[in-house]
């Protein structure tokens, strides 16, 4: 079947069940009216008493047959084929839409039936009307679709929509039939996870690794969350396999503890080396810093960075760098190998890093992804299929961030609030949207604003995404700034304990999570804090209802619910836009159903 290989491509689908999806956007149903309804599309038998020309248009006159009624319709563009068709005295089946004008019936340019009594789907698709149908008829079969692991039900559902006996089986008030929507998100969510778990390969691990953590977690100045324990559980569970490495992605908030994860997942990995790469220096630093701190003496930890090393990584056990990382040409193997902010990276260095991932034999180093954008469960459960996912959704210490929606008439009482801040030796980030002047923002841009902050407050300091010199700038600003000027692409990488207060400018055209992940630069060390949502319009309830959330997940759950309001410019909001039936804000259940009966067909078919 070559040539069906060829539509598919074209209708760009991969699998039975997505053609199966591809629904009729409509029928054709020439099934006889049982009254005649105007307004309505009928269909009717008629039999014609006279017809007449008049303007080029031809004007025919039926009796209905059936309802003892007459009716007359003129046809607009005519040819031949029409005058002899509409002979007086013959009969016919009209189908078109039932007018009534001055108590007479009319029905303008009817379509003449041929084949009474059947419904035809109408697809909407790049292929002609004919492949479309060649296709589904040769493929949407009950055995097939029984085949994909559809139960009856499922299959009826679907055997319905491409072959309707009667409209009043699939369709009610123009719409499909509340059971058949279920069954299609259903049928979507199946299919797109079953699609998912076909890409997954695993392989063997380099090695298994199950170094004690005990020495380490006793010396910790805390306890563990127990979110923290439960992923340390899975990760050192994942890393004792020799026969299957690991692919986990550790999904948690800012500040909800994952550098300890890490380190201890280094610790299982010791005697053996592993790697750890972050998305800039200062976080590389950060880490650095950090494992020197909490690990046990005998883990020799060594750093890596673009002109700057420190300790010999070919000797060390530990090894934590930027990308400079990717450049090593006596970077050892490792069997370990960890990305933090993962979400960070680009795809170029990600496809390096797989590179890096690649040994000799056929055997891979266990692999852990951390990142700090939370998704939503529905989006973890439909990842779990390619990747193990662990999330950890709460932080070791609440926070207290204060937010709060504020205009115009409150930015008084802003800088006296910003003024007090500072004088308990407090910092404050202020993120415009822009760096320089725009007609399409009304909003200041950073340039604009900055001569205002400078002549009112000392120490101010401004960055953002491009500037060069920015991580520089936010080392000086962490020991001696008041003030940090900045957009919303600078990321600030480094924890910045002195900061309490952050104004959001233009808050209404970001999305949830990036005003998240703003938030999250304040209260780091548990002093109260506030987050200010400067906008023209506070009134927006979107941003009102993000005011009152604070974990990250639910975060992104409410922003898989706005995702159609209008004004969002960032484009953080990607998931959920590919489905048809299924609402990834709504339908957890739905596809932890398709999660489970995808895991028992594929028993089934090992056993
Ligand atoms: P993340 O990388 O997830 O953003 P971090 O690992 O940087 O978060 O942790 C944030 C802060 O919380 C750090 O100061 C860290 O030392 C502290 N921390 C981590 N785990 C705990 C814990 N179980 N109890 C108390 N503080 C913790
Ligand atoms: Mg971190």
């Amino acid at each position: 079947m070559e040539e069906a290989k060829t539509l598919f491509k074209k209708l760009k689908i991969y699998s039975l069940l997505d053609l199966a999806l591809i629904v009729p956007v409509s029928y054709n149903d020439t099934t006889l009216s049982e009254t005649l309804e105007v307004g309505k599309v009928c269909t009717v038998e008629a039999k014609v008493i006279d017809s007449s020309v008049y303007n080029g248009k031809l004007r025919v006159n039926f009796q209905l047959t059936r309802f003892g009624r007459r009716l007359s319709s003129t046809f607009f563009r005519t040819t031949p084929y029409h005058y002899k068709l509409f002979e007086p005295g013959s009969s016919h089946v009209i189908q078109g839409r039932l007018d009534e004008y001055r108590g007479y019936l009319q029905m303008p340019q009817p379509r003449s039936v041929n084949k009474v009594g059947t419904v035809t789907p109408k697809y909407k698709t790049v292929l002609k009307e004919s492949e479309i149908r060649t296709l589904i008829e040769a493929y949407i079969t009950e055995k097939n679709l029984f085949d994909e692991g559809l139960d009856s039900k499922e299959v009826s559902v679907l055997m319905h929509i491409h072959f309707p006996n009667a409209l009043e089986d699939v369709y009610r008030e123009g719409a499909f039939k509340p059971e058949f929507v279920e069954a299609l998100k259903f049928i979507e969510a199946y299919n797109h996870l079953k699609k998912l778990r076909g890409k997954r390969i695993d392989f063997p691990a380099m090695a298994a690794l199950n170094g004690s953590i005990e020495l380490f977690v006793s010396k910790l100045p805390f306890t563990l969350t127990s979110e923290q324990q439960q992923v340390i559980t899975q990760i050192r569970s994942d890393l004792a396999r020799k026969e299957k490495a690991a692919r986990r992605m550790v999904v948690g908030d800012v500040g909800s503890g994952k550098t300890m994860v890490i380190l201890a997942a280094a610790m299982t990995a010791w005697p053996h080396k592993s790697i750890l790469m972050a998305p800039t220096s200062l976080l590389a630093l950060q880490l650095y810093e950090e494992a020197n701190k909490h690990l046990p003496e005998r883990v020799k930890v060594a750093l890596v960075m673009q002109g700057h090393d420190e300790g010999d990584y070919r000797e060390a056990d530990f090894i934590i760098g930027t990308h400079a990382l990717l450049y090593k040409e006596d970077l050892p193997k490792a069997p370990l190998v960890m990305v933090d902010e993962q979400h960070r990276f680009g795809t170029k260095q990600r496809q390096m890093l797989e590179a890096l991932m690649d040994t000799e034999e056929d055997n891979r180093p266990h692999y852990i992804q951390f990142s700090a954008t939370p998704i939503p469960r529905t989006q973890a459960m439909m990842e779990s299929e390619l990747i193990d996912v662990s999330l950890i959704t709460t932080t070791p210490f609440e926070r207290e961030v204060e937010t709060k929606v504020i205009g115009r008439p409150e930015f008084p009482a802003l800088l006296e609030h910003i003024r007090e801040e500072l004088s308990q030796n407090h910092q404050v980030l202020i993120v415009y949207p822009l760096v320089e002047e725009s007609t399409e923002i009304p909003y200041q841009s950073l340039e604009e604003s900055r001569g205002f902050w400078e002549e009112r407050f000392e120490n101010v300091y401004v960055t953002h995404g491009k500037d060069r010199e920015k991580e520089e700038v936010l080392l000086e600003f962490r020991e001696r700034g008041n003030i940090l000027l900045a957009t919303t692409v600078v990321e600030v990488g480094i924890s910045l304990p002195r900061l309490t207060l952050i104004v959001i400018v233009g808050a209404e055209r970001l999305g949830l999570a990036t005003l998240h992940q703003l938030r999250g630069r304040v209260g780091r060390n548990g002093l109260q804090s506030w987050c200010y949502l400067f906008s023209n319009k506070p009134q927006n309830e979107r941003l009102q209802k993000f005011c009152e959330t604070t974990n990250g997940f639910d975060i992104a759950k409410l922003d898989l619910k706005f995702r159609d309001s209008g004004d969002i410019i960032d484009g953080t909001i990607q998931s959920g836009q590919k489905f048809r039936w299924l609402d990834m804000a709504e339908d957890e259940a739905v596809i932890a159903y398709a999660k489970s009966r995808l895991r028992s067909s594929m028993v089934s078919q090992t056993v």
